[in-house]
């Protein structure tokens, strides 16, 4: 099971240390994806290397292929992945919200056909608790119904209430006596929903803090409503969540929806940004992103950060990285997935430091105006909404 402690508060804003049954992990913190069960092009080691102490991967994957009893068979996620700290599964929801073809949804679940074959499935409640109990991550989730970014009131308030239904079924397969799966060493999260809606959301909250669960999530965000609204949202939860539970956001990774998250009290982060743009040849820096196939980068032959520490920038300069996608070598995806993880670790370390230090305000002030703002000298500033 697991546990937060709280180290030190700085307004809404926390630093703790979340304890799981495979080590520590500071908080608040980013969670690169491992969709596949692989953080795409990258071994753990690398990942670890770049400050990474928990991970994601992604159930709805794994379920179509190889199927959650082949990672059981395989010896649970944590071999399947070789990576011995703390792991979270999603429940699979969102991908079969989001890629799965001819939903049909009523209060038992969910029927799809897999994006990969066409097979007719079926996602339960209970069946979503039995896939991550079978794979045996650290953290586990709800299903949860992920309404579209342009439902109405009324499809919002349908999804708050049948997520929140199977929230408690949920919760009775997890905690449901079991002789075989590593259940009692996996925590589940609640989901809370209810778009952009006040009074949904605090009806979702209500509804999954009554099952006084050991984390609770917050979904339906970063799906398209702007960076206020989402603020907006995120307002509330320090009222509506229990402080001495872990809050994770799911699926937001825009470092500054991140800061404006921590500030409103968020724990957790997972986004699949850093590895996705590294491998499109997009870096991550303080002063904005670097678009590497830029032809302005060919004679560069400085690092893509002068301070930072990884494995990429004390190696290649802005220039042979540029070369490397240009001739569709592969270290290029991989030297840049590298970096940009790094990158949002120092950048998490940095907010740690800046609560702690009560400083997290004016932190904040300084890292926006350099990342978004500011003429910097020529680099690609961080797109804004
Ligand atoms: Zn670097």
């Amino acid at each position: 099971m697991i546990s937060l402690g709280i180290s030190s508060t700085d307004g809404k804003a926390r630093t703790g240390l979340l304890h799981t049954g495979h080590g520590n992990v500071e908080t608040p913190a980013f969670m690169p994806v491992g969709t596949a069960g692989t953080i795409k092009g990258l071994t753990p080691d690398q990942v670890a290397a770049a400050g990474a102490k928990m991970i994601l991967a992604n159930t709805y994957h794994l379920m179509l292929r190889p199927g959650a009893q082949t990672i059981a068979d395989l010896g649970g996620l944590h071999r399947v992945m070789g990576w011995s700290g703390p792991i979270l599964t999603d429940s699979g929801g969102y991908q079969v919200f989001s890629l799965a073809r001819l939903r049909r949804i009523d209060d038992e679940g969910v029927a799809f056909q897999s994006h990969i074959d066409g097979a007719e499935l079926r996602l339960t409640p209970a069946g979503a608790i039995q896939a991550q109990r079978l794979m045996g991550a650290d953290v586990i989730m709800q299903l949860d119904e992920c309404p579209p970014a342009d439902a109405t009131g009324q499809q919002v308030a349908e999804a708050v209430r049948r997520s929140a239904a199977w929230a408690r079924l949920c919760r009775d397969e997890w905690a449901a006596p079991t002789d075989d799966g590593p259940a009692a060493s996996q925590a589940l999260f609640g989901i809370q929903q209810g778009g952009v809606f006040h009074d949904l959301r605090r009806q979702s909250a209500d509804a999954l803090v009554a099952l006084d669960l050991p984390g609770y999530a917050i979904g339906g965000l970063s799906v398209g409503e702007g960076h206020s609204a989402m603020c907006r949202v995120l307002d509330d939860i320090d009222a509506q969540l229990p402080a001495d539970r872990p809050r994770y956001l799911m699926g937001v990774g825009e470092p500054r929806d991140i800061l404006a998250a921590v500030a409103r009290g968020v724990d957790l982060f997972d986004c699949v940004l850093p590895t996705r743009n590294g491998r499109n040849a997009e870096a991550f820096t303080n002063s904005g992103r670097i678009r590497l196939r830029n032809a302005r980068w060919a004679k560069d032959a400085s690092s893509l950060e002068a301070d930072c520490d990884c494995f990429t920038c004390r190696n290649f300069s802005r220039g042979v990285l540029r070369h490397l996608f240009m001739a569709k070598e592969m270290l290029g995806p991989i030297l840049v997935s590298i970096h940009n993880l790094r990158f949002f670790a120092r950048f998490m370390a940095g907010i740690r430091q800046a609560i702690a230090e009560g400083n997290l305000a004016r932190w904040s002030q300084v890292v926006l105006a350099r990342m978004y703002e500011m003429d910097n000298g020529g680099e690609t500033p961080t797109p804004t909404e």
